[in-house]
C-alpha cells in the first residue's frame, strides 16, 4: 500500500472527530517563510504559537521568489498577518549542491537537458541567505513599513533559533 493510500485511509478516521469550526475563515497573525525540510514542520512547537496563528509559506531553502513575495503580500494585505518571519535552518539540503551541479546531474540522469538551466535556489550560508531575504522582503513597496520583517536560523542540532540582524540599516527606497 502506498503512503498516499494509507493516508487516505487514515483521513477517514480523522474526519470522524474533526472539529468543523476549524473550517472557518482563517485569521493568521504571522507569516512564516520556511524550508520544505520536514525538520521545520513543527512550527507551532518551535515558535510556541498556535497553529491557527501561523500562515506558512514553504519553499526549498527557503527561497524568497517572486511567488513567495506575492504570497506574503496576500498574507499581510488580505489575510491580515502583521509580522513576517524568515526562518532558515542549519544543515539545509539546498546548501549541498549548486544549481549548475544539479542541472548537470539531472541532465545526465535523465538524458534530457531541455529544462536546464532550472533555478533550484541553492545557497551556501544560512545567515547570509537570511540577510538577503530580509532585504528582498523589506524593500518590496507593497510590504507595509509597519510590518516587522525579521529572520532566524533554526539549529537542527539544538532546536534553538538564532536571530539574524541585517548588516546595515535598510536604505530608503
Ligand atoms: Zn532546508
Amino acid at each position: 500500500m502506498s503512503i498516499i493510500d494509507r493516508a487516505l485511509e487514515a483521513n477517514r478516521a480523522y474526519a470522524k472527530t474533526y472539529d468543523p469550526t476549524l473550517g472557518r475563515r482563517p485569521a493568521p497573525k504571522i507569516a512564516v517563510v520556511t524550508c520544505m525540510d520536514p525538520r521545520l514542520s513543527d512550527l507551532s512547537g518551535i515558535l510556541g504559537l498556535p497553529q491557527a496563528d501561523i500562515d506558512v509559506i514553504r519553499t526549498g531553502g527557503p527561497a524568497v521568489t517572486d511567488d513567495v513575495l506575492a504570497e506574503l503580500i496576500v498574507s499581510n494585505r488580505v489575510l491580515g498577518t502583521t509580522e513576517i518571519l524568515l526562518l532558515n535552518h542549519t544543515g539545509c539540503g539546498f546548501t549541498t549542491f549548486t544549481d549548475d551541479e544539479l542541472n548537470a546531474k539531472l541532465t545526465a540522469a535523465t538524458g534530457d537537458p531541455s529544462p536546464a538551466p532550472m533555478r533550484f535556489f541553492s545557497y551556501t550560508d544560512p545567515e547570509q541567505h537570511t540577510r538577503e531575504q530580509i532585504e528582498r522582503v523589506r524593500s518590496h513597496p507593497w510590504i507595509a513599513d509597519d510590518v516587522p520583517v525579521r529572520g532566524c536560523v533554526f539549529d537542527v542540532e539544538t532546536g534553538l533559533l538564532r536571530e539574524v540582524l541585517p548588516l546595515v540599516a535598510h536604505p530608503a527606497a
